[in-house]
């Protein structure tokens, strides 16, 4: 059985909270960090020194012009693990990612609906070892870009992703952890019950209780 975890969820926006010297006792608890993306390499660095907890992250669109790289590169946060198309395991936790947005200008890290139905199926082989292995596909799914219909915006750089709705119905994560959406008022809702899972908007900064029944605890402090 997978133990209760203090997830902090940081992306798009930089915390003044979070970049502080007091990060690591105003978050202390937090057991696992995850960053869904469009945050310097630097921050999320500074972020994980302070609190000294494991990293698992996805990149935004944004994520190459707030970098010190140049074209091509794909300079990363150091200490973390990129979970882009990637299965990962984590104390008893499975979780997988995929960076970027819908794609609706040149760039990298954009991708059409169907490039994103191409790179979900790809992962299926390690979601069905998953279920041999732990009998489960999935627990938590981190990724930029909210699901299609869910927690996303009716502009095409703010379209969900289809197969991203349907990893989710289908395999049952728990828990989807994801950002890009600028959240404007305090009444917008960041937390959407979808199917069997909870669709959790990260921006900048939320902490989350999760437990293997599914339930959602915590919240922005
Ligand atoms: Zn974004």
């Amino acid at each position: 059985m997978q133990p209760e975890l203090e997830v902090l969820t940081i992306s798009d926006r930089v915390s003044e909270t979070l970049y502080s010297a007091k990060a690591g006792e105003r978050f202390a608890g937090v057991d696992v960090i995850l960053s869904c993306g469009d945050l310097p390499p630097d921050y999320v660095e500074f972020v994980q020194d302070a609190l000294r907890a494991p990293l698992f992250f996805v990149r935004g669109n944004h994520a190459q012009k707030m970098t010190r790289g140049g074209p091509g590169e794909r300079p990363a946060a150091l200490g973390g693990i990129d979970l882009h198309r990637r299965a990962a395991e984590h104390q008893g936790w499975l979780l997988a990612g995929f960076e970027g947005c819908v794609r609706y200008r040149p760039g990298p890290h954009q991708y059409s609906q169907a490039e994103m139905w191409l790179l979900v199926f790809e992962l299926l082989p390690r979601l069905w070892l998953n279920r041999l292995t732990y009998g489960r596909y999935l627990d938590i799914l981190v990724t930029h870009a909210p699901p299609w219909g869910v927690n996303d915006g009716a502009d095409r750089a703010h379209q969900g992703f289809k197969a991203l709705r349907w990893l989710v119905q289908t395999f049952k994560p728990r828990y989807h952890f994801h950002g890009h959406m600028h959240i404007l008022g305090s009444s917008q809702s960041v937390a959407t019950r979808f199917a069997q899972t909870w669709v959790v908007n990260t921006y900048g900064y939320r902490r989350s209780r999760i437990n293997p029944a599914g339930e959602l605890g915590g919240g922005r402090p």
